[in-house]
């Protein structure tokens, strides 16, 4: 089976299980962006589909392909007040940031001046995410090729995307404009350095956390073996992790202070990040999800709440994982919290 799409690459959190390093106080230069309400997202006709649903499955992903016009309109209602409406214009789909033109062009979200250098780039995904984790079964054989194939191709041609709309969208083209961009923010009880256009969105993500928790032990339990709150001086947390992909110029997402790995105290043997899964077992993907770390369901809706997918819902698992994609849920059609 061919997979068109090179849906996987996306899925590499690329800073799991090491800190970004001490990040000075930074004043906050603005609040986080007023938000518009979750009624008005247009999702695509291809997204609302049950068959979508499974993320585990190579085909559903490949199909999901909303195109440039929901793409560029969703991302202008994913962030309000930085991407302005959507507009075809010059023979694209386009959405302004901050003023300035993003272009579909195919998928690689490009300026003006480097529509004609598409092809050399790899495009940005948009990809099946389900509400709930289809429940586990074992990948059939054209499956596991696929995964096979897709592990080995993204060793040796490692992907390459424009980084001009994540740049853009964080204002953050290099590691020392990057690093002022932080604001340290206090998250269960330690003080993390995330991106100032998240910083509300993590606010309310805790409180939803900490509400949960007064009425559900395993959420407690679960805050309570958080490595961060065993201790708090162990470098486990990651936020904010300034990483070139090696051989590209492919940022993750915790280089604009975007995600956040929350991992726990021990692991129990529990298996929680596919590269290192496949270190031990070269089926890496045959793992059940009673084998996979995972945190409680109250946490990973707390966070898809506020426009944070969880990284234990991809093919490439990282259960620890957590970074902010408003416009992949809505893309699904996965509601957010009403605030939004
Ligand atoms: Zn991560």
């Amino acid at each position: 089976m061919k997979c068109s799409k090179p849906l996987a690459l996306l899925l590499f959190c690329g800073a799991c299980g090491a800190c970004g390093g001490p990040v000075s106080e930074i004043a906050v230069s603005k609040t986080a962006v007023s938000k518009t309400a979750v009624s008005e997202i247009a999702v695509s006709e291809a997204a609302s589909g049950d068959s979508l649903s499974g993320v585990l499955s190579p085909v559903p992903s490949a199909l999901f392909d909303p195109g440039g016009e929901t793409v560029m309109k969703t991302l202008a209602l994913a962030y309000p007040g930085v991407i302005g409406p959507a507009v075809f214009i010059n023979g694209d789909w386009a959405a302004p940031i901050r003023g300035v033109l993003c272009y579909w062009a195919e998928g690689r979200l490009l300026p003006e001046e480097k529509r004609s250098m598409a092809g050399q780039y790899d495009p940005y995904e948009f990809y099946a995410y389900p509400a709930v984790l289809p429940e586990w079964r074992e990948p059939d054989p054209v499956l596991a090729e696929w995964l096979e194939n897709e592990t080995e191709r993204y060793k040796t041609s490692p992907v390459n995307r424009n980084p001009y709309f994540l740049d853009s969208l964080y204002r953050s083209r290099d590691e020392e404009e990057s690093s002022t961009r932080l604001s340290l923010v206090s998250f269960l009880g330690r003080r993390i350095p995330v991106h100032y256009l998240v910083l509300e969105e993590l606010f309310l993500v805790e409180e939803q956390i900490k509400n949960a928790a007064k009425i559900s032990p395993a959420v407690q339990q679960w805050i309570e073996n958080l490595a961060l709150t065993k201790n708090p001086q162990s470098a486990i947390v990651v936020s904010w992790k300034y990483r070139v992909i090696t051989g590209t110029r492919t940022k993750s997402f915790h280089s604009y202070g975007a995600a956040l790995d929350l991992v726990p105290d021990s692991f129990k043997g529990l298996e929680h990040y596919w590269a290192w899964t496949r270190e031990k077992q070269t089926d890496w993907w045959n793992t059940p999800y009673d084998k996979r770390y995972q945190p409680p369901e109250e946490v990973i809706r707390a966070f898809e709440s506020y426009g944070f997918i969880w990284g234990g819902k991809w093919e490439f698992f990282d259960t620890g994982h957590f970074e902010y994609r408003p416009e992949i849920l809505m893309l699904n059609g996965i509601p957010m919290a009403e605030y939004r």
